[in-house]
């Protein structure tokens, strides 16, 4: 039995983190303020790729574009921006690259503050409780620990005949090193990866191709905002092959050619893969220590991040639950709550919200409309398009839409969607309604400013109202 940080005999809990992005991290913090000897081995630097080369970077990059989509949309409110507006890739790149590495720094100092004893170098489990650690000259050291938590993350996944070289074909770590935008840029892969550099690169300025291999963009998210996104992508010359499957992608010249299933091909300047993620669980010693991995080579784990190997937890991109870096945070927390002795609720994939950073954002918390039309849930549903809201028509915003799920009887809002500018943003009040098993009817009675987009949240709360 562990207490707060110390054991039955009176020791303190000696915790061994693999992995300092998100997952890692914010599972240290917790442990060492629940009185746990914190160890973090981290290979590439304190953020991990959120910070480093995914998240951070291309939300970064997005803010430029949305700037972009703001000026090139602001004529119909009377700005006069003429042709003046452009972009410098290298400038924003090199702002990119500054932030992350500043953003790490701030993670580095707090982590450190907190006590924890952090280690540069590749981390994996080995007998006895041990934890060996190699740093990049190829020396090693190593320690014990009580519990051990893997936050390992995962990486672009690689097409065999699709290599990135990172001139021509690239993953979505190596775009930041272009300094010029590209000509025209083929995004191989429309999940949320692809639809996001596809709609940045249109936004600022590139002839963007994005191939599909389902029938339309976003196939894990809401089908009515995908079709919206589909139409703003289709209305700003953004070209979508669906049902195009990529065989191949090789570089000509000064270009690629990216060949299809079918044996079409598709040309550009350059190409950027956009295919998925595999977990970085090889050679970290699972299988000898009893850590079961499931398919894809993630490992399994269950809603309080334990392993199926006794004091040895998971959290984040390894674990495959739902690669957002909240998700991976909070894995990490309630792994340490939970070897730590604290009060703890498992995960509630349920209460998740998540973005997608497209022009406009697509926001989602809760239970999906393809979970309500299959049956798995009983809900009323309302979907209110925004260009009837004030707001909305001031900023001249003509697509998006709110969405909102309650049950049948009792009204508790399960789940609902926001497309629209900053839908990010506007979310939260559907994510603490679904949070706090709210009614309808309660989040119709909270005010909301007039006029805000946010008004369309109560008044859809207000239609789904049930008279007695
Ligand atoms: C382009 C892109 C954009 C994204 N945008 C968002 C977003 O806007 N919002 C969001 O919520 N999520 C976003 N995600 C997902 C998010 O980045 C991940 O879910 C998140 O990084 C997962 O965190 P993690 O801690 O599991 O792993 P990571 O952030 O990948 O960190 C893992 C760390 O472990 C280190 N490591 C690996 N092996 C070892 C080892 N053997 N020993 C020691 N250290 C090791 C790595 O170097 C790395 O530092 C995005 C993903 C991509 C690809």
């Amino acid at each position: 039995m562990i207490m707060g940080g110390v054991r039955e005999n009176g020791r303190v809990t000696r915790v061994a983190i693999l992995g300092g992005g998100p997952g890692g991290y914010e599972a240290a913090l917790v442990a060492a303020q629940l009185g746990g000897e914190v160890t973090l081995v981290d290979r590439d630097g304190l953020g991990g790729s959120a910070v480093l080369t995914d998240c951070v970077p291309s939300k970064t990059l997005i803010a430029t574009a949305d700037v972009m989509t703001e000026a090139a949309d602001s004529g119909e409110l009377g700005v006069q921006v003429g042709t003046a507006v452009g972009v410098d890739l290298a400038a924003v790149n090199s702002r990119v690259r500054a932030l992350a590495d500043a953003q790490s720094s701030d993670i580095a100092a707090t982590v450190e503050k907190a006590g924890v004893r952090v280690l540069q170098g590749g981390g994996r489990l080995a007998s006895g409780d041990r934890v060996v650690v190699t740093g990049g000259d190829g020396s090693t050291s190593e320690f014990t620990a009580d519990v051990a938590l893997i936050a390992t993350g995962a990486r672009p996944r690689v097409m065999p005949d699709a290599e990135p070289d990172g001139e021509r074909i690239l993953t979505w770590e190596q775009v930041y090193d272009l300094d010029a935008l590209p000509e025209r840029l083929v995004v191989v892969g429309s999940g949320v990866t692809g639809a996001e550099f596809a709609s940045a690169y249109n936004a600022l300025g590139t002839d963007v191709v994005l191939v599909s291999s389902r029938d339309r963009v976003l196939p894990g998210e809401d089908a009515d905002a995908a079709l919206v996104l589909e139409e703003v992508f289709a209305r700003r010359g953004l070209t979508v092959l669906s049902r195009s499957r990529a065989a191949s992608v090789r570089r000509a010249g000064e270009g690629v050619v990216v060949t299809l299933e079918g044996g079409q091909t598709v040309e550009g300047s350059h190409c950027l893969m956009a295919v998925g993620s595999v977990p970085n669980t090889d050679g970290l010693g699972l299988d000898e220590c009893g850590v079961r991995l499931g398919s894809g080579g993630f490992i399994d784990v269950d809603r309080v991040s334990r392993t199926s190997a006794r004091g040895v937890y998971a959290a984040g991109d390894c674990t495959g639950v739902l690669m957002l870096a909240s998700v991976a945070a909070m894995q990490g927390r309630i792994a340490m709550w939970h070897a730590l002795g604290d009060a703890v609720s498992p995960l509630n994939t349920a209460e998740v919200s998540a973005n997608v950073f497209t022009s406009p954002e697509i926001a989602t918390v809760g239970w999906s409309q393809a979970s309500i039309d299959a049956g798995e849930i009983d809900a009323r549903t309302v979907k209110l398009p925004l260009d009837t809201n004030p707001r909305a028509k001031m900023q001249g915003v003509h697509h998006g839409f709110v969405k909102l799920f309650c049950r049948p009887v009792t009204g508790i809002v399960v789940g609902g969607v926001v497309v629209a500018p900053r839908a990010s943003e506007l979310i939260f009040p559907i994510a603490l309604a679904v949070k706090s098993s709210l009614t309808v009817d309660a989040v119709a009675q909270a005010f909301t400013v007039y006029p805000s987009v946010s008004g369309s949240i109560a008044e859809a709360a207000r239609q789904l109202h049930r008279r007695s």
